[in-house]
């Protein structure tokens, strides 16, 4: 039972009572697979018991940590929905069933790809918990890859890189992306992996020695100035990210700045502002890297302050300066909004996410052609992982559209009335087209009048999902009612 002892110390913030939901599901789960091996000839309890910690350690509620526990007993031992029901009740067997349906895929290639993301997404939008178990399950298996047969083993790592981690990226989830895309990277794409490191063998020492006289006098300079400083560390860019990363610099290491990064965790944001110009006032910055991720966050929720500055002995390091809350969350984004809370905070978490994750309800909500999975797959591309554009409300806030976005789209994106009435635009104040192509940064104002809508040339010019739905739905309502019109003239 020592491993209930560690699962239950990694749950400090749940209450004793919650607790003996885990002691229950604990037993049920060591039942239910007693006898059951792994692919590695160790205990099968073993990897659901992997699982639960991995959701202990994300910080998640008692019912995700028992369902983690319980997440294979419908799959993999004779447990029927009824017993579970019976014993612990609706919530957890809808938690166990989300899971187990994420888990049944036979498709291949790109059709396989796509139907496993858009079951995540449904299954985000049903409860977000359900994947947030899932990722821990696929961790776990990650990390117990090497006795997997070669062509099965490769299949799930490719699956990780290409559907887990983005959208654990996207969630903002971004200690799990780097985790799932650096345990999956050897076995995904093997002669590149060793290429990385081959390339880094040899500089971890000059990394290390710039952090180190780097931080050092950081450090004290902050002492000087009284500022709260909550924790200095440093962070090794995942491998992965870095092949990514030297793919688009001519796979030159020395272009590459933030391979190690200095972390600076402070009380408050304004501490944040003060260590940056404390860091400024030191070294010189390098230009065009200073990044404001504090006033203007990435769509995923990620804050920070970067810089880049020069060491003065030649090399150069990043710079990351945060507080506590920006540092959690950066670590485990969506997650860290939905534990330990009551039930009516997670109600409000749940509207605030929905809000945040538009996204993902426009393309739940895509029409599914399975007849035509590349098609999906293209779409998901251009209007989900890559290209995306920050414009502005005049008011400021940001609003994150695929690359090449019209009014149209950013009009849509802010409320389907605005969009069914866009009549002009103002693009960085001055007027502008209604179809011109915005740019990142724009400024985008809309301007309504009542009597203005949608054409069929609207839909030529847009490019995300919620516009050229709610135009074909706006067009096909009024075709039908002139239709009813001159039927009733007749
Ligand atoms: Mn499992």
């Amino acid at each position: 039972m020592t491993e209930l002892k560690e699962i239950l110390d990694l749950t400090t913030d749940i209450a004793d009572k919650e607790k003996k939901l885990i002691e229950r599901a604990y037993s049920f789960a060591l039942h239910a697979h007693d006898g059951q091996k792994r692919a590695s000839g160790e205990p099968y309890f073993n990897h659901v018991s992997e699982t639960a910690k991995i959701l202990a350690k994300f910080g998640m509620d008692a019912q995700t940590v028992a369902a983690g526990l319980l997440h294979d007993v419908l799959e993999d031992s004779n447990t029927t929905e009824e017993k579970l029901r019976n014993e612990f009740g609706e919530n957890i067997l809808f938690l166990v069933n989300g899971v187990t349906k994420l888990g049944t895929l036979k498709y291949h290639g790109h059709e396989r790809h796509v139907e496993s993301l858009r079951k995540f997404f449904v299954a985000i939008t049903n409860d977000l918990r359900v994947v947030i178990i899932k990722f821990a399950d696929r961790l776990h298996n990650l990390r117990t890859l090497q006795y997997l047969r070669e062509d099965k083993r490769k299949r799930i790592a490719i699956e990780s890189i290409e559907v887990y981690a983005p959208l654990a990226n996207r969630l903002g989830m971004g200690k799990l992306k780097g985790e799932l895309e650096d345990e999956a990277f050897p076995y995904a794409y093997p002669k590149e992996y060793e290429q990385i490191e081959k390339i880094l063998e040899g500089r971890e020492e000059t990394y290390k020695k710039n952090l180190e006289e780097v931080s050092t006098e950081l450090e004290n300079a902050l002492i000087k100035n009284k500022v709260n400083i909550y924790e200095v560390n440093y962070r090794v860019k995942h491998k992965y990210s870095l092949w990514r990363k030297l793919l688009r610099y001519d796979m030159d290491i020395d272009k590459i700045y933030d391979i190690v990064a200095l972390r600076v965790v402070v009380k408050t944001i304004e501490d944040c502002y003060k260590v940056l110009g404390i860091v400024h006032s030191i070294w010189r910055p390098m230009p065009g890297r200073i990044k404001d991720y504090i006033a203007i966050p990435k769509p995923n929720g990620y804050r920070s302050i970067h810089t880049t500055i020069f060491t003065g002995s030649g090399g150069a390091v990043e710079i990351q300066i945060r507080t506590e809350e920006m540092h959690e969350e950066a670590a485990y984004g969506i997650a860290a909004h939905f534990a330990y809370k009551t039930e009516k905070e997670k109600k409000k978490n749940k509207e605030e996410e929905q809000s945040k994750f538009k996204w993902i309800e426009e393309l739940k909500d895509f029409n599914y052609d399975l007849e035509n999975p590349q098609k999906y797959l293209e779409h998901l591309k251009m209007d989900f992982f890559n290209d995306r554009i920050f414009v502005f409300t005049p008011k400021g806030d940001v609003i994150d559209l695929p690359d090449g976005s019209s009014p149209i789209d950013f009009a849509y994106n802010i409320h389907s009335d605005i969009g069914e009435h866009v009549s002009g635009v103002k693009i960085n104040r001055k007027i502008a087209p209604i179809f011109s192509a915005l740019k990142n940064s724009d400024i985008v104002e809309i301007i309504t009048k009542k009597d203005a809508h949608p054409s069929g040339k609207w839909l030529d010019h847009s490019k995300t999902n919620l516009a050229k739905k709610n135009i074909r739905s706006y067009l096909e309502k009024n075709s039908l009612l002139s239709k009813l019109k001159s039927f009733g003239r007749s």
